[in-house]
């Protein structure tokens, strides 16, 4: 069971790391949605204004109001135009969730410079605060559901400052009361809470995340990354016009060491050899454990350069023996691979594989514990 306590300090060492890639991939999805719900909402506005107009309400307000909704639809539609570019901007969730909440404290700023109390009261346009941070867990990210929970506490609090500072007699209005500091500081409470939930959800869906995308052996990512990350790689190499390269590997006469050693064994060999090669291994050289005793590595370099990289990590493992333990003789563990390169082979991850696959097949046929990045290799 996992305790507040625990579940802060993980929340905590979260911050600092790297958000997960696939999450921020899924992110990306979210912030589209919330930019065409942005755009729906606002072009729904523009009833208010109209209905201002053809109510005998003055022509001064209703203009205030068109321009308003107007402005509104425009930078609704940018932040679509910027969300379809998918994470080509790192700041946009950042930028998209400050302007939401922004946008709320204006609404309440202008409704207060009318009449205090409507701006400092006002439920219906405070409640869009919560939402907004609520929308926020569709970006996937903690930091940015926190930027958003902060920053309207920050304004609201402000505003509230600002007007009961600066009064000069009671805050009263026949509509929406009395304005009391301690109802002020129990809507900024409540905006506290909701930020906590809000991130604590966004946070636990991090770890299933995380968890579901991890190989619990290895530790190494698993297929959810080929299918969900591989793709966005391939598509930005092919947008800066680099050659990504993936190695099919696979170890060579696996089952003799589980036959003769047992599974336990032919477990630890397996994480021996991912430790030997995550030891040589960069950031921008992901490697995802595919299949039992098969791994795929992601190169974003020419083919020669790529084949000589996996043929130095071959030799590599082919030098560190793995000892079993209880006085067993040292075993030579060695893979074979299979290349395959983009966009020379294919241009997306099925076609690849396929051809990495290929490859391997040639590797085994023709002895092992070799790497074949060509066909007539
Ligand atoms: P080849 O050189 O042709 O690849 O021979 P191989 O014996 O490695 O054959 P193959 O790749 O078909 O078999 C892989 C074996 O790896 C089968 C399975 O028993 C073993 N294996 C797969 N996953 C695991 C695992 O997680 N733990 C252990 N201990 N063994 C595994
Ligand atoms: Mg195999
Ligand atoms: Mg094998």
């Amino acid at each position: 069971m996992t305790t507040l306590r625990d579940t802060f300090a993980e929340l905590y060492r979260s911050l600092r790391e790297t958000p997960d890639d696939i999450l921020l991939e899924l992110g990306a999805d979210g912030e589209v949605l919330l930019a065409r719900f942005r755009l729906l909402l606002s072009t729904m506005l523009i009833a208010l204004p109209l209905i201002n107009f053809y109510t005998g309400g003055g022509s001064y307000e209703s203009m205030i109001g068109f321009t308003g909704v107007g402005l509104a639809m425009l930078l609704s539609q940018v932040w679509l135009t910027l969300a379809r570019r998918r994470r080509r901007y790192r700041w946009l969730p950042y930028l998209s969730a400050s302007f939401d909440v922004t946008v709320v404290s204006m609404v309440l700023l202008l409704l207060a410079f009318r009449l205090p109390a409507a701006g400092l009261n006002s439920v219906v346009v405070w409640c869009f605060y919560p939402l907004v941070v609520l929308a926020t867990a569709l970006r996937n990210d903690v930091r940015v559901t926190l930027l958003a929970g902060m920053l309207a506490m920050l304004q609201f609090g402000a505003l509230s400052a600002w007007f009961i500072m600066t009064a000069t007699e009671p805050l009263v209005s026949v509509d929406y009361g009395t304005v009391h500091v301690s109802s002020q500081l129990q809507r900024t409470f409540l905006l506290f809470a909701s930020t906590l939930v809000t991130t604590l959800i966004v946070f636990r869906m991090q770890r299933l995340v995380q968890i579901s995308g991890t190989d619990g052996l290895t530790g190494l990512p698993n297929r959810t990354f080929l299918n969900h990350r591989v793709p966005q790689i391939i598509s930005d190499a092919r947008a800066e016009g680099d050659t990504l390269c993936i190695a099919l590997l696979d170890l060579d006469f696996f089952k003799q060491i589980n036959d003769e050693l047992g599974h336990q064994a032919g477990d630890r060999a397996l994480k021996h050899v991912v430790e030997t090669l995550r030891l040589e291994l960069r950031r921008d050289e992901p490697l995802l454990r595919v299949g039992g005793e098969e791994f795929v590595l992601v190169l974003r370099q020419p083919l020669g350069a790529a084949w000589e990289r996996v043929d130095q990590l071959r030799r590599k493992v082919a030098a560190a023996s793995f000892l079993p333990g209880d006085g067993a003789e040292p075993r030579k563990l060695t893979f074979s691979a299979g290349m395959s390169s983009c966009p020379g082979d294919a241009v997306d991850v099925s076609g690849l594989m396929r051809n990495a696959d290929l490859r391997l097949r040639t590797a085994k046929r023709t002895g092992r514990n070799r790497v074949i990045a060509r066909d007539s290799d």
